[in-house]
């Protein structure tokens, strides 16, 4: 069995308890590695060794001389490829196809993109009422910034927060999900062959509630970038009361998917689908509420239910799998759960529902992707966010009835709309309380996009240039270059 340890100043160490944990793989419940279980002290050591590393070396660093190290481990990443999917499949229980054509290359994307803006995070000369007097803001650096992400895309998450914070010239200290930690460990050692010095990125593995909480609290830790829900991001501010620690929170969603009676049929069909089910529904912007127009009700939700009973759930190392396991005991509970809550309610299950038979699927946990129809916006399944393969099916009347559905949540992470009229489109982008809309497609995203949350979906910016400057802190200059003394009382 593989062994995955911390990596704390330049070095893949044991943690300081000697502890491990095991890891194991979704589709079958077998243990695929052992890992180091991280807690407070290693946490510790990580952060010291991050102070060092801004401290010296790594914020000595040019903004060539990151960009450099960041492509060349953008470089190394993509020349493993197959190892890091196969990594990914074996913690997430993703489809090894989805790893290989998804996860990796969107990691490496990334990096690259940041690769390319180390210099972007620029200031600007501010024009004041005093012609003596220059005033210029500067955009700088943290220092030791700390990254908790959550377990459905771990390396894409990983480089979206180590990506930034190396950028603009951080140390990071970063926590994986305690379940999905292969990859993020691995992918050090491209940082380190690719000659990021000692300290600049480290690694502890281990649970949220000594790892994520220590992180969070060390007072050497300026900014935490977190990804996670809604809850326990709610815990994570709490916790950053303490030293008034900068955070930003990428959070929960439920999405609404709006297609109008003058949608292009199939765009729309496919819009829904593939809203929902990348990485089998566990995606934080996922399409979880399909509100369609009544006139088109039964024909989009017939062909939905067609397309999800056709797609093919299995083994997630099989090359033909679509659809893979679900990522953990707990989750798997909770998106079957969701299902029985549905049907309690009121809602048809109008395709999948259950559990797949047959050996492959004996011991791992895997659900056939689920349509329910006859939904309303206040069922606990349009409401909550289940964070697995189900749709809830809700029929609206108008754009007023769909604007009023779609905004009656608690979160505002994306929302997506189809249809063919131009207007429609444009009042409903404006309308549309989420920090992402997508209009005739869905599950985007690109390095340049920024990425913010709205109501319970986060704080602040990640991602594009905006999310850049979430690793940086504002200072403002003013400089006097009359010669003159302060006239103040004469
Ligand atoms: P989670 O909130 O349970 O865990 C996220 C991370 O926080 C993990 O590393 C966990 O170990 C850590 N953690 C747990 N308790 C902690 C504590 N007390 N202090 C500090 N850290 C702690 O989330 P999850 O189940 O891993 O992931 C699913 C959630 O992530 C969903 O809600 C999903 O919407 C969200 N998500 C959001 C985005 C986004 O960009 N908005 C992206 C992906 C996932």
């Amino acid at each position: 069995m593989r062994e995955f340890k911390l990596f704390i100043d330049g070095q893949f160490v044991d943690a300081a308890s000697d502890e491990t944990y095991e890891s194991v793989n979704p589709a079958n419940r077998e243990a695929v590695a052992t890992v180091a279980l991280g807690g407070p002290a290693d946490v510790s050591r990580a952060c010291e060794a991050a102070q060092r590393a801004f401290e010296g070396e790594w914020g000595a660093m040019t903004c060539a001389d990151r960009s450099a190290i960041l492509a060349k481990a953008a470089d190394l990443i993509e020349a493993r490829t197959d190892e890091f999917a196969q990594l990914e499949t074996l913690d997430v229980g993703k489809p090894i196809a989805e790893a290989t054509a998804i996860d990796v290359p969107a990691a490496v994307n990334y990096l690259r993109w940041y690769a390319d803006v180390t210099d972007a995070a620029v200031g600007e000369h501010i024009t004041i009422p005093n012609a003596a007097q220059i005033d210029f803001t500067l955009r700088q650096p943290y220092g030791v910034v700390g990254g908790i992400a959550p377990w459905n895309f771990p390396l894409f998450l990983a480089m979206l927060k180590i990506g930034p914070a190396l950028a603009v010239g951080n140390a990071i200290v970063f926590k994986p999900a305690s379940i999905t930690p292969m990859s993020t460990v691995t992918v050090c050692e491209c940082f380190a062959e690719a000659g990021l010095p000692a300290g600049a990125l480290n690694v502890i593995t281990g649970p949220g509630r000594s790892v994520g909480e220590a992180l969070v609290t060390d007072p050497r830790v300026q900014m935490v970038s977190f990804t996670g829900s809604t809850e326990v991001g709610r815990r994570v501010i709490e916790l950053s009361a303490g030293n008034i620690t900068n955070v930003s929170m990428e959070l929960g969603g439920k999405s609404p998917n709006i297609v109008f009676d003058d949608a292009d049929f199939d765009q729309a069909v496919a819009g829904a689908v593939f809203g929902l089910l990348l990485n089998n529904g566990q995606n934080c912007i996922a399409g979880t509420r399909l509100l369609v127009q009544k006139g088109v009700y039964d024909d989009i939700c017939a062909a939905v239910a067609a397309k999800l009973d056709s797609l093919r759930v299995g083994d997630p190392m099989a090359p033909e799998t679509q659809l893979g396991a679900i990522v953990s005991q707990e989750q798997f509970d909770k998106v079957v759960g969701y299902i029985e809550i549905g049907r309690e309610e009121g809602a048809t299950v109008a395709a999948g529902g259950t559990v797949p038979e047959g050996d492959e699927f004996a011991n791992g946990w895997f659900v056939r992707p689920t349509l329910l129809t006859g939904c309303t916006n206040a069922m606990r399944c349009s409401r909550e966010e289940i964070f697995g393969p189900v749709l809830a099916a809700i029929p609206f009347e108008d754009e007023e009835d769909a604007i009023r559905i779609a905004n009656d949540t608690e979160y505002g992470l994306g929302s997506g709309v189809f249809t063919t009229d131009a207007d429609r489109a444009q009042r409903m982008v404006r309308a549309l309380q989420s920090g992402t809309v997508y209009v005739n497609t869905f599950n985007q995203v690109y390095p340049q996009s920024p990425f913010p949350g709205w109501k319970q979906s986060g704080t602040g910016v990640e991602r594009g240039v905006q999310g850049l400057l979430t690793y940086t802190r504002f200072k403002n200059v003013i400089w006097d270059i009359s010669g003159e003394p302060i006239g103040w009382f004469g």
